[in-house]
């Protein structure tokens, strides 16, 4: 019997033998002691359907979706989504496999009204870097799949707030326009990103435009940070000491994950690696980008 306790001496959560999860079980489970909670942590508690675990390989990916999933919701809660200060509803995940013990099984990945589909099985590399390939989107991750789902997510946590509504709709357009049409014409014609969007997919349709560009901002945000935490610097060096989810001027940080993005490029092209960040921040593009990192730090 593996010891449950962490270090702080908080239990484990439940997911630690089933899916490898490091967190420590959520506050609320001890104070609450309900007997049929198992005592899950604050991500393993948003995950609402697992694959099927009897086929091996959907253990794995569901383990290495789950870390990403952790990864990125704690970005978010150093953002203020999701603590104790959060009142609205947490998202809801249903961590889909392609393949059951029934067959295989076709997962489209989307998010609706606060719950979030995602494919686990895109966690297997040999699958990942055969639809990066095939679909033209080199830098489709796991991690990219989460980020722009929990931004869909969060733009309907958000579009109840008049002003921002009102302020969103000027800047990407009404999202209220038909979004069928409007993926259609997208498959059918795809525009390229240009000087206003940050990707063709973002031309699609307001929705996509907003959940591309604050999953960039995500990127961005992490890129900057995860960069810092190593204590390296860059010449982008205000507010370089300061919390980039927090503390520091919003344009400071998208100046400083851009300066990063270049020089790691460089970085990677010496081990002949991909780009890490390969894109360009218009002017267009950074008033987008600007206008989701104060709406996600509002939260
Ligand atoms: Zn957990
Ligand atoms: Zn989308």
């Amino acid at each position: 019997m593996r010891e449950r306790g962490t270090a702080s001496g908080a239990m484990a959560c439940a997911n630690l033998d089933d899916a490898g999860c490091n967190w420590a079980a959520a506050p609320d489970h001890d104070a609450t002691k309900d007997a049929d909670d198992p005592g899950f942590c604050l991500s393993c508690r948003t995950t609402r359907t697992i694959p099927d675990l009897s086929l091996a390989q959907n253990r794995d990916h569901w383990r290495d979706a789950e870390a990403a999933k952790r990864w990125v919701l704690w970005g978010l809660m150093r953002l203020g989504w999701f603590g104790p200060e959060d009142n609205g509803p947490p998202p809801i995940f249903d961590m889909i496999a392609e393949e059951t013990s029934a067959g295989p099984v076709s997962v489209t990945m989307g998010h609706a009204e606060g719950v979030i589909t995602l494919n686990v099985s895109e966690a297997d590399p040999a699958r990942l870097a055969l639809r990066q390939a095939e679909l033209g989107e080199p830098y489709r991750t796991v991690m990219g799949h989460l980020r722009h789902e929990i931004a869909h997510y969060l733009h309907w946590r958000l579009i109840g707030d008049a002003g921002f509504a009102h302020a969103f709709r000027s800047l990407f357009g009404d999202e209220r326009a038909d979004y069928g049409a409007a993926l259609q014409r997208h498959y059918e014609d795809p525009q390229p990103a240009g000087e206003t969007h940050i990707s063709s997919y973002a031309t699609a349709h307001p929705h996509e435009d907003w959940a591309e560009t604050a999953a960039h901002v995500l990127h961005l945000l992490d890129i900057a940070d995860s960069f810092g935490a190593t204590g390296f610097r860059t010449e982008v060096d205000d507010a370089w000491r300061q919390d980039v989810y927090r503390e520091a001027p919003s344009d400071a940080v998208i100046d400083r994950a851009a300066a990063i993005g270049v020089g790691m490029n460089h970085v990677n092209r010496a081990m002949g690696l991909a780009d890490l960040y390969p894109f360009v921040l218009a002017p267009g593009v950074r008033e987008k980008l600007l206008f989701a990192f104060e709406a996600l730090r509002r939260g």
